[in-house]
């Protein structure tokens, strides 16, 4: 476990992304608006199954964040608490949308604060505006033909637009 200090002005949004959308994008904004720096983590679970490859998660996450110079853009692989020590962070930044998302992420930061006790998950409730979006109902209304732009960045429109069309 690393030993240098861990630093309260630096955040790690992690999350699979697959794809990012507007609501993600809100969180992202306004958590660089409260950290210094905030990196985001995309989770590279092999157990899980996506429908864009780390590498096309990334890159789309790159694109739309490129305007913002204090968040920067990162694969892990294994635990998210590691991932947030390994930073040199003490705050796991996560989003809330619904009651149900309340239940998940209260059991997932319980668990992390015991697999890392120096490790505290901030929330920030979801933009109203997104709060009924997630990237799998997105990608259903995308299967489906449905128009998506409120909800996404134009470019991860145009490639989950090509990513279903090539299923
Ligand atoms: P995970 O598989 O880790 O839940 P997601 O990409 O689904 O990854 O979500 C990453 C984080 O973003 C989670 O904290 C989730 O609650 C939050 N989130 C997802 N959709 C929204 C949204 N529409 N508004 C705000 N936060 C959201």
């Amino acid at each position: 476990m690393a030993t240098r200090p861990l630093s309260p002005r630096l955040a790690v949004y992690t999350g699979t992304f697959d794809p990012v959308h507007l609501g993600h994008l809100d969180i992202i904004v306004r958590g660089s608006h409260l950290f210094d720096r905030l990196i985001v983590g995309v989770g590279n679970n092999p157990d899980k199954t996506t429908l864009f490859s780390i590498e096309e998660r990334v890159t789309l996450l790159r694109q739309v964040t490129g305007q913002l110079s204090s968040v920067e853009v990162q694969p892990f692989t294994g635990l998210a608490v590691d991932f947030v020590r390994a930073a040199g962070a003490r705050i796991m930044l996560r989003g809330l949308r619904t009651l149900s998302d309340m239940e998940y992420e209260f059991t997932m930061s319980l668990m992390n604060r015991n697999l890392d006790p120096g490790i505290e998950t901030v929330f920030l409730m979801a933009n109203e505006q997104y709060s009924h979006i997630s990237s799998s109902l997105l990608r259903q209304i995308a299967s489906l033909g449905g128009d998506l732009s409120k909800f996404l960045p134009v470019v991860v429109q145009e490639a989950l637009i090509v990513k279903i069309q090539r299923k």
